[in-house]
């Protein structure tokens, strides 16, 4: 067994992962992040020793935000989101906590590797992974393994930019694909449009999710349509224009909208038939959704350490 990490911003969730990637011991703690990394780093402590106590473990695998230098096992940068993680030498200290190798990459990354591993992208050459959530992540996986760039940051795929100038995003840029389709930067620009006065059913409400935006869409409040149309035009530009750059067998989308069935798969779709590509390179684009769900960090952590293990991925 491996013990299989997950470091979120809510939770670290934990599990044991054998080599077909059966889950068991499932466990996982409050992270704390915001208290930085002293609060963190205990709790992943706690999380680990749970799972080494129930049974022995042959190497750690770790998903943390962040761009990672996989090689040393250090936090290259992480946004301030949790104070002091920049820096910080975790795979190093878990190896000092527990005595077994341990491999850590970007979180996102993980979810492409555990979709590769034995999900939506299994069997595929070349998958590319978009995960929608309270950002927009992506990963790159060729012939089994994360592709991460010189820096630990490629498939920065949120950060696309898709509107020069746009409106601003937590990167620091302008107009990047983020800011339109992400779920929670889609409650942000609700909120603005609300405040400005534009008419919606959702005008007067506190607690807006992405949820009520899709619901209040799907009725045909113009303001939420409006916004999931945004969201379908901008993630469909930057799947297009990934595909002409990787030629991808298979992309894999999961979470936040892709749950949301017609009111933002149908525009996405109409959105991608109106690029042309000539019929002989048809079928145009192979999207799955994520199979694994919540899971698929906590396989991709497995898979990892047991690539580490083998010498498969240490380069
Ligand atoms: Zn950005």
């Amino acid at each position: 067994m491996v013990a299989a990490i997950d470091i979120g911003g809510t939770n670290v969730r934990g599990g044991l992962v054998d080599r077909e990637g059966n889950i068991t011991g499932m466990t996982h703690r409050p992270s704390h992040a915001a208290e930085g990394r002293g609060a963190l780093l205990e709790t992943l402590k706690a999380v680990i020793d749970e799972l080494r106590t129930a049974h022995p473990i042959a190497a750690v695998g770790i998903g943390s935000p962040g761009s990672i230098n996989h090689r040393d096992g250090i936090i290259r940068y992480m946004q301030a989101h949790i104070p002091g993680w920049t820096g910080t030498p975790v795979g190093p200290l878990v190896t000092e906590w527990t005595g077994v190798p341990a491999a850590i990459d970007n979180d996102v990354n993980l979810i492409a590797l555990g979709e590769n591993w034995i999900g939506a992208g299994k069997g595929s050459r070349c998958q590319l992974s978009i995960a929608l959530g309270t950002g927009l992540g992506g990963g790159i996986v060729i012939n089994g393994r994360v592709m991460r760039g010189a820096l630990g940051r490629a498939a920065e795929f949120g950060h696309v930019i898709v509107v020069p100038n746009g409106e601003p995003c937590t990167c620091g840029n302008y107009g990047c694909v983020e800011v339109y389709t992400a779920p929670g930067a889609m409650v942000r620009r609700v909120h603005h449009y609300l405040r400005i006065g534009v008419p919606s059913a959702l005008a007067g409400r506190k607690d807006i999710s992405a949820k009520d935006i899709i619901e209040e869409g799907a009725k045909g409040d113009h303001l939420c349509r409006r916004l999931l149309d945004d969201a379908a035009r901008c993630l469909a530009l930057v799947v297009w224009n990934l595909m002409q750059i990787f030629d991808p067998d298979v992309f894999v989308i999961g979470g936040g909208l892709m749950k949301a069935g017609k009111v933002f798969l149908d525009p996405f779709h109409n959105e991608l038939d109106r690029y042309y590509q000539p019929p002989e390179l048809t079928p145009l684009i192979t999207i799955r959704v994520s199979k694994l769900g919540d899971n698929a960090g906590i396989l991709g952590a497995a898979r990892l350490a047991w690539q580490w293990l083998d010498g498969t991925d240490r380069d």
